[in-house]
Protein backbone atom coordinates (compact mmCIF):
# COMPACT_ATOMS: atom_id res chain seq x y z
CA UNK A 1 0.00 0.00 0.00
CA UNK A 2 1.02 3.37 -0.96
CA UNK A 3 0.67 6.08 1.76
CA UNK A 4 -0.57 9.73 0.70
CA UNK A 5 2.10 11.84 -0.17
CA UNK A 6 1.18 14.26 2.76
CA UNK A 7 1.59 11.94 5.08
CA UNK A 8 5.29 10.79 3.86
CA UNK A 9 5.66 14.90 4.33
CA UNK A 10 4.37 15.02 7.59
CA UNK A 11 6.16 12.16 8.87
CA UNK A 12 9.51 13.03 7.47
CA UNK A 13 9.01 16.95 8.99
CA UNK A 14 8.93 15.12 12.46
CA UNK A 15 11.71 12.91 11.62
CA UNK A 16 14.09 15.87 10.33
CA UNK A 17 12.42 18.16 13.59
CA UNK A 18 13.20 15.34 16.03
CA UNK A 19 17.18 15.19 14.97
CA UNK A 20 17.47 18.87 14.34
CA UNK A 21 16.48 19.17 18.15
CA UNK A 22 18.52 16.56 19.29
CA UNK A 23 21.54 17.77 18.35
CA UNK A 24 20.85 21.18 19.84
CA UNK A 25 20.06 19.26 22.74
CA UNK A 26 23.61 17.03 22.72
CA UNK A 27 25.45 20.01 21.41
CA UNK A 28 23.59 22.06 24.59
CA UNK A 29 24.49 19.10 26.61
CA UNK A 30 27.87 18.97 26.07
CA UNK A 31 29.60 21.19 28.24
CA UNK A 32 27.18 19.53 30.84
CA UNK A 33 28.69 16.40 30.28
CA UNK A 34 32.41 17.13 29.33
CA UNK A 35 33.78 18.80 32.40
CA UNK A 36 36.10 21.51 31.95
CA UNK A 37 39.37 19.18 32.85
CA UNK A 38 40.99 21.25 35.89
CA UNK A 39 44.88 20.24 35.05
CA UNK A 40 46.61 18.26 37.83
CA UNK A 41 49.35 20.15 39.55
CA UNK A 42 53.12 18.70 38.45
CA UNK A 43 55.10 16.86 40.78
CA UNK A 44 58.03 19.25 41.98
CA UNK A 45 61.28 18.64 42.70
CA UNK A 46 61.74 21.69 44.70
CA UNK A 47 58.86 20.53 47.19
CA UNK A 48 60.39 17.14 47.00
CA UNK A 49 63.73 18.24 48.80
CA UNK A 50 61.89 20.46 50.75
CA UNK A 51 60.29 17.22 52.40
CA UNK A 52 63.44 15.42 52.17
CA UNK A 53 64.97 18.12 54.48
CA UNK A 54 62.15 18.29 56.79
CA UNK A 55 62.65 14.40 57.57
CA UNK A 56 66.35 15.30 57.63
CA UNK A 57 65.58 17.97 60.79
CA UNK A 58 64.14 14.99 62.99
CA UNK A 59 67.75 13.83 62.94
CA UNK A 60 68.41 10.16 62.53
CA UNK A 61 65.16 7.62 62.53
CA UNK A 62 66.26 4.57 63.44
CA UNK A 63 63.39 1.85 64.07
CA UNK A 64 62.10 2.27 67.98
CA UNK A 65 63.50 5.42 67.97
CA UNK A 66 61.57 8.66 69.31
CA UNK A 67 62.73 10.59 65.93
CA UNK A 68 61.43 7.03 63.91
CA UNK A 69 57.92 7.72 65.89
CA UNK A 70 57.86 11.65 64.93
CA UNK A 71 58.92 10.84 61.88
CA UNK A 72 55.84 8.26 60.70
CA UNK A 73 53.10 11.25 62.77
CA UNK A 74 54.33 13.59 60.54
CA UNK A 75 54.11 11.06 56.99
CA UNK A 76 50.63 10.05 58.33
CA UNK A 77 49.44 13.61 58.57
CA UNK A 78 50.79 14.79 55.23
CA UNK A 79 49.60 11.94 53.32
CA UNK A 80 45.95 12.50 55.42
CA UNK A 81 46.10 16.68 54.60
CA UNK A 82 46.36 15.15 51.05
CA UNK A 83 43.26 13.20 51.35
CA UNK A 84 44.63 9.69 51.09
CA UNK A 85 42.97 6.94 53.18
CA UNK A 86 45.62 5.76 55.66
CA UNK A 87 46.42 2.57 57.20
CA UNK A 88 49.18 1.30 59.30
CA UNK A 89 50.81 -1.92 61.35
CA UNK A 90 52.48 -1.81 64.41
CA UNK A 91 54.29 -4.92 64.99
CA UNK A 92 57.01 -5.96 67.16
CA UNK A 93 60.17 -7.44 66.01
CA UNK A 94 62.89 -8.52 67.78
CA UNK A 95 62.25 -6.30 71.28
CA UNK A 96 61.29 -3.06 68.69
CA UNK A 97 58.25 -1.74 67.41
CA UNK A 98 57.85 -1.06 63.74
CA UNK A 99 55.35 1.15 62.20
CA UNK A 100 54.41 0.58 58.38
CA UNK A 101 52.31 2.83 56.79
CA UNK A 102 50.04 2.39 53.60
CA UNK A 103 47.65 5.12 52.16
CA UNK A 104 45.57 3.94 49.49
CA UNK A 105 43.25 5.97 46.80
CA UNK A 106 42.06 5.03 43.36
CA UNK A 107 40.17 1.97 42.05
CA UNK A 108 41.52 -0.61 39.78
CA UNK A 109 43.92 -3.59 40.04
CA UNK A 110 46.10 -2.45 43.28
CA UNK A 111 49.95 -0.83 42.53
CA UNK A 112 51.89 -0.47 45.56
CA UNK A 113 54.60 2.30 45.30
CA UNK A 114 56.76 1.99 48.21
CA UNK A 115 60.22 3.22 50.05
CA UNK A 116 61.78 3.21 53.57
CA UNK A 117 61.57 5.87 56.39
CA UNK A 118 63.63 4.27 59.16
CA UNK A 119 67.52 4.61 59.13
CA UNK A 120 70.16 2.73 60.11
CA UNK A 121 71.42 2.97 63.23
CA UNK A 122 75.25 2.08 62.59
CA UNK A 123 77.47 3.97 59.85
CA UNK A 124 79.28 0.98 59.42
CA UNK A 125 80.76 2.17 56.55
CA UNK A 126 81.80 4.86 57.67
CA UNK A 127 85.59 6.01 56.99
CA UNK A 128 86.21 6.98 60.64
CA UNK A 129 85.80 3.72 62.70
CA UNK A 130 84.78 6.37 65.91
CA UNK A 131 81.72 6.86 63.62
CA UNK A 132 80.99 3.68 62.81
CA UNK A 133 78.69 2.93 65.92
CA UNK A 134 76.57 6.45 65.20
CA UNK A 135 73.29 6.08 63.04
CA UNK A 136 72.81 7.86 60.35
CA UNK A 137 70.61 10.67 58.91
CA UNK A 138 70.04 8.71 55.83
CA UNK A 139 69.34 11.72 53.48
CA UNK A 140 69.38 9.90 50.43
CA UNK A 141 69.12 6.12 52.20
CA UNK A 142 65.63 6.88 53.97
CA UNK A 143 64.39 10.29 53.18
CA UNK A 144 64.72 10.58 49.19
CA UNK A 145 62.11 7.54 48.71
CA UNK A 146 59.67 8.94 51.19
CA UNK A 147 60.15 12.22 49.49
CA UNK A 148 59.34 11.60 46.48
CA UNK A 149 56.16 9.38 47.80
CA UNK A 150 55.08 12.05 49.46
CA UNK A 151 54.94 14.67 46.86
CA UNK A 152 52.91 12.07 44.45
CA UNK A 153 50.43 11.94 47.61
CA UNK A 154 50.09 15.88 46.73
CA UNK A 155 50.52 15.49 42.65
CA UNK A 156 48.41 12.44 41.99
CA UNK A 157 45.17 12.93 40.56
CA UNK A 158 42.86 10.48 43.19
CA UNK A 159 39.75 10.63 41.05
CA UNK A 160 41.27 9.71 37.93
CA UNK A 161 43.33 6.79 38.72
CA UNK A 162 43.22 3.71 37.02
CA UNK A 163 44.88 2.05 40.03
CA UNK A 164 43.92 1.37 43.03
CA UNK A 165 47.47 3.06 44.28
CA UNK A 166 48.74 1.73 47.61
CA UNK A 167 52.20 4.26 49.01
CA UNK A 168 53.74 2.16 51.48
CA UNK A 169 55.87 3.54 53.92
CA UNK A 170 58.19 0.92 55.18
CA UNK A 171 59.46 0.50 58.65
CA UNK A 172 62.85 -1.73 59.38
CA UNK A 173 64.30 -2.10 56.06
CA UNK A 174 67.82 -0.79 57.31
CA UNK A 175 69.00 -3.01 60.05
CA UNK A 176 70.22 -5.93 58.10
CA UNK A 177 73.81 -7.99 59.30
CA UNK A 178 72.63 -6.16 63.06
CA UNK A 179 71.34 -9.30 65.28
CA UNK A 180 68.06 -10.68 65.04
CA UNK A 181 67.70 -8.77 61.65
CA UNK A 182 67.47 -9.03 58.15
CA UNK A 183 67.16 -6.30 55.34
CA UNK A 184 63.74 -5.20 54.41
CA UNK A 185 62.08 -6.86 58.06
CA UNK A 186 59.11 -4.56 58.31
CA UNK A 187 58.37 -5.03 54.37
CA UNK A 188 58.69 -8.66 54.79
CA UNK A 189 56.21 -8.95 58.19
CA UNK A 190 53.75 -6.35 56.01
CA UNK A 191 53.71 -8.73 52.94
CA UNK A 192 52.61 -11.99 55.65
CA UNK A 193 49.81 -9.60 56.73
CA UNK A 194 48.60 -9.09 53.29
CA UNK A 195 45.25 -10.78 52.49
CA UNK A 196 45.12 -10.02 48.84
CA UNK A 197 48.62 -8.75 47.15
CA UNK A 198 48.94 -5.74 44.92
CA UNK A 199 49.49 -6.80 41.21
CA UNK A 200 52.53 -4.37 40.99
CA UNK A 201 55.34 -3.06 43.37
CA UNK A 202 57.74 -0.64 42.29
CA UNK A 203 60.21 0.41 45.35
CA UNK A 204 62.47 3.75 45.60
CA UNK A 205 65.52 3.55 47.25
CA UNK A 206 68.67 6.09 47.23
CA UNK A 207 66.75 7.97 44.24
CA UNK A 208 68.19 11.56 45.53
CA UNK A 209 71.89 12.00 44.98
CA UNK A 210 73.34 14.37 42.39
CA UNK A 211 75.15 12.04 40.63
CA UNK A 212 72.43 9.78 39.18
CA UNK A 213 72.61 6.37 37.82
CA UNK A 214 70.10 3.53 37.57
CA UNK A 215 71.10 0.45 36.13
CA UNK A 216 68.67 -2.56 36.15
CA UNK A 217 68.23 -3.72 39.43
CA UNK A 218 69.72 -7.84 39.29
CA UNK A 219 66.65 -8.88 41.59
CA UNK A 220 63.49 -6.98 39.90
CA UNK A 221 61.12 -8.27 37.86
CA UNK A 222 62.55 -8.19 34.26
CA UNK A 223 59.43 -7.36 31.99
CA UNK A 224 58.33 -4.60 34.87
CA UNK A 225 62.07 -3.26 34.97
CA UNK A 226 62.10 -3.45 30.80
CA UNK A 227 59.36 -1.03 30.52
CA UNK A 228 59.68 1.85 33.35
CA UNK A 229 63.19 2.12 31.86
CA UNK A 230 61.92 2.41 28.46
CA UNK A 231 59.25 4.89 29.79
CA UNK A 232 62.04 6.44 31.15
CA UNK A 233 64.08 6.75 27.90
CA UNK A 234 60.71 8.14 26.14
CA UNK A 235 60.62 10.66 28.73
CA UNK A 236 64.13 11.72 27.75
CA UNK A 237 65.98 10.21 30.74
CA UNK A 238 67.16 7.28 28.99
CA UNK A 239 70.94 8.71 30.45
CA UNK A 240 70.16 7.85 33.72
CA UNK A 241 67.60 5.06 33.54
CA UNK A 242 70.26 2.51 31.86
CA UNK A 243 69.08 -0.67 30.42
CA UNK A 244 72.21 -2.14 31.50
CA UNK A 245 72.26 -5.05 34.30
CA UNK A 246 73.58 -3.63 37.88
CA UNK A 247 74.16 -5.11 41.02
CA UNK A 248 71.18 -7.61 43.01
CA UNK A 249 70.28 -6.14 45.82
CA UNK A 250 68.29 -7.41 48.85
CA UNK A 251 65.89 -4.59 49.72
CA UNK A 252 61.80 -4.41 50.15
CA UNK A 253 60.73 -5.61 46.95
CA UNK A 254 62.43 -9.34 47.85
CA UNK A 255 59.46 -10.12 49.80
CA UNK A 256 56.98 -9.21 47.28
CA UNK A 257 58.88 -11.19 44.50
CA UNK A 258 59.07 -13.58 47.08
CA UNK A 259 55.00 -14.23 47.38
CA UNK A 260 54.98 -13.75 43.15
CA UNK A 261 54.42 -10.08 42.65
CA UNK A 262 56.36 -8.41 40.21
CA UNK A 263 58.37 -5.77 41.73
CA UNK A 264 60.91 -3.75 40.51
CA UNK A 265 63.63 -1.48 43.10
CA UNK A 266 64.64 1.68 41.41
CA UNK A 267 68.15 2.42 43.03
CA UNK A 268 71.34 3.98 42.48
CA UNK A 269 73.73 1.98 44.85
CA UNK A 270 76.60 4.15 43.83
CA UNK A 271 76.74 6.24 46.17
CA UNK A 272 79.98 7.03 48.21
CA UNK A 273 78.14 8.25 51.19
CA UNK A 274 75.99 4.97 51.96
CA UNK A 275 75.69 3.92 55.59
CA UNK A 276 78.34 6.65 56.45
CA UNK A 277 77.34 9.78 58.61
CA UNK A 278 77.93 11.97 55.52
CA UNK A 279 74.42 10.60 54.06
CA UNK A 280 72.75 13.99 55.18
CA UNK A 281 70.15 16.08 52.76
CA UNK A 282 72.98 18.21 51.16
CA UNK A 283 73.71 15.24 48.80
CA UNK A 284 70.47 15.88 47.32
CA UNK A 285 69.54 17.15 44.10
CA UNK A 286 66.18 18.48 43.37
CA UNK A 287 66.63 17.77 39.47
CA UNK A 288 66.97 13.38 41.15
CA UNK A 289 63.95 14.09 42.41
CA UNK A 290 62.18 15.73 40.04
CA UNK A 291 63.08 12.75 37.30
CA UNK A 292 61.72 9.91 39.47
CA UNK A 293 59.07 10.86 40.41
CA UNK A 294 57.44 12.24 37.04
CA UNK A 295 58.64 8.43 36.06
CA UNK A 296 56.76 6.79 39.15
CA UNK A 297 54.04 9.44 37.99
CA UNK A 298 54.33 8.96 34.50
CA UNK A 299 54.15 4.96 35.34
CA UNK A 300 50.82 4.81 37.48
CA UNK A 301 48.45 6.85 34.45
CA UNK A 302 49.27 3.73 32.24
CA UNK A 303 50.15 0.63 34.58
CA UNK A 304 46.74 -0.55 34.75
CA UNK A 305 46.97 -0.98 31.10
CA UNK A 306 50.37 -2.82 31.00
CA UNK A 307 49.75 -5.84 33.84
CA UNK A 308 53.25 -7.89 32.77
CA UNK A 309 52.00 -11.39 34.95
ZN1 LIG B 1 70.48 1.49 53.80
Amino acid sequence: MRRPAVLQVAVMAIFVFALAYLVWLGYGALPLLLPTPTPSPSFSGAQALALAQRQCEFGPRPSGTEANRQTGDWIIAQLKAAGWQVETQEITWNGVPLRNIVAKAGKGPAVLVAAHYDTRPVADQDPNPEAQTQPIVGGNDGASGVAVLLELARVLDRGRLTNEVWLAFFDGEDRGRLPGWDWGQGARLYVQSLKSLPAQMVLLDMVGDSNQRFPYEGNSNPQLRAQIWALAGRMGFGNVFVPVQGQALTDDHIPFIAAGVPAVDIIDFDYPYWHTTADTCDKLDPASLDRVGKVVQAWLAGAALAAPN
